[in-house]
């Protein structure tokens, strides 16, 4: 079947930023076979169905390159707590997290991405087998990964559980239309180096991505220091798993040769600026990281880090930080902003052969922000729009792989508040373990 948008403020996100002010998609199964400016050559039009986008935004699927999505039970929990990770975040999710929880958390967070624009995104946490499921019946994009991690978890017994969890969740999920598996060490400090290496071969056997934690935490910066006289990114380095296929989450403190460690490897970076300025921890060098050719996506980190799952607050606070940090205004117009959550995102996930951008061949994953709202008027730059004045409840309609995921602000597929429901449901026995931890969340 043939689908036309016509009448969209058409931002491609293409290598030259082209742009149609009154421009038309088609659409033909799964994927975008023309882009122009209108008006539509009559030949195309015959039996298609026809979408008129009223003058809306049409851009790119937004690419969400860091996320637990099924920490949506935690959100709002202990925000302020100082080393909360360590003080109730991994002992919580070890007594309390099942299958159930996982898989009705990822569904509602999936929910509130797709309502928000996003349209793919990398999750690493445990059951994951439940996330994939999840993406399946939301029909959203997923690189998603089982953590591998040195300590018992809520899906494994013994420390390094997901080494085995993992493979056999590749195996499963290989080759999906809409999930592709990679594997997660959790952290730099949170792995033994052989499990770091274990988990890369496996990456390189199944020729996946390779995705960590990476240069975040002070005592993460102090243990390597002190260890191994080295920073992690040197320490990754010398392990040998450093290449196109690892993508580091974070990446907060960085020296200038880390930055040509990584540079040089081919590695890719997950920007958290919403994760890592809400918990005072820095604003990573991302200028250095793209002038030295870095792909650089942007990620909401999980709803406990992060809070929100859209990729507009992650654009307004890029901006602010980004252009505070280094006193420059004219540092990261919006439209180079809004290209970090779009074309780049998709090449740091390896993927920019199919997603990312709206050109002919390319999957059929597009968002529709309207315009008539009383924040969207008036609008000169669109990127600018996206930017500084757009929010979630912007987002009209959006397609994934062809198929129509929101439709004028409400999902097509999904019903918000019975996943709600479902989601109560399972969350009793997380509350009652919760308590022990009352004094400080
Ligand atoms: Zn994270």
């Amino acid at each position: 079947m043939r689908t036309v948008i016509e009448n969209g403020w058409i931002l491609t996100m293409d290598s030259a930023d082209t742009c149609y002010e009154n421009g038309y998609i088609i659409i033909e199964g799964d994927r975008i076979t023309h882009v122009g400016k209108s008006p539509v050559p009559a030949d195309l039009l015959a039996g298609a169905s026809h979408v008129d986008a009223g003058g809306s935004i049409v851009m790119p699927g937004m690419i969400n390159t860091h996320c637990h999505v099924s920490m949506i039970p935690f959100r709002t929990m202990g925000d302020d707590c100082p080393d909360r990770l360590r003080r109730f975040l991994f002992p919580l999710e070890e007594k309390a997290v099942t299958p159930q929880l996982v898989y009705w958390g990822a569904l509602y967070g999936i929910a509130e991405m797709l309502l928000s624009g996003i349209t793919t995104f990398l999750d690493m946490y445990y059951f994951e087998d439940q996330v994939a499921e999840a993406c399946r019946d939301a029909g959203i994009r997923g690189f998603l990964g089982e953590t591998v991690i040195g300590q018992k978890t809520c899906d494994s017994e013994a420390p390094y559980g997901g080494l085995d969890y993992g493979r056999k969740f590749i195996q499963k999920w290989k080759g999906d239309p809409l999930v592709s598996p990679l594997i997660a060490p959790h952290g730099t400090n949170t792995n033994q180096p052989e499990f770091l290496e274990k988990a890369y071969a496996l990456a390189c056997e199944y020729d996946t991505l390779y995705t960590l934690h990476a240069s975040e935490m002070d005592y993460e910066m102090d243990y390597f220091a002190r260890e191994y006289h080295q920073t992690p990114t040197e320490f990754l380095h010398a392990l040998g798993v450093l290449s196109p296929r690892t993508l580091l989450a974070h990446c907060i403190h960085m020296t200038e040769s880390d930055l040509d460690r990584i540079a040089a490897a081919g590695a890719s970076v997950s920007h958290c600026i919403g994760s890592n300025t809400k918990a005072g921890k820095g604003v990573s060098p991302v200028k250095t990281m793209l002038e030295r050719g870095i792909p650089v996506g942007l990620g909401t980190d999980g709803p406990s880090s992060g809070n929100t799952l859209s990729m507009f607050t992650q654009f307004r606070l890029f901006a602010s930080f980004h252009k505070t940090e280094n006193r420059d205004r004219s540092l990261f117009p919006a439209r180079d902003i809004v290209r970090l959550g779009t074309r780049t995102g998709a090449k740091a996930l390896g993927a920019a052969d199919r997603i990312g951008t709206l050109e002919p061949g390319k999957q059929a994953d597009i968002v529709m922000v309207e315009r008539n709202s009383i924040n969207m008027f008036p609008c000169y730059n669109p990127y600018s729009a996206l930017v500084y004045s757009a929010e979630r409840a912007n987002v009209d309609r959006v397609w994934v792989a062809g198929q129509e995921r929101v439709r004028h602000g409400r999902l097509t597929g999904l019903d918000e508040t019975e996943i709600r429901r479902r989601l109560l449901e399972q969350m009793p026995d997380f509350l009652e373990k919760s308590r022990e931890f009352a004094s400080i969340i």
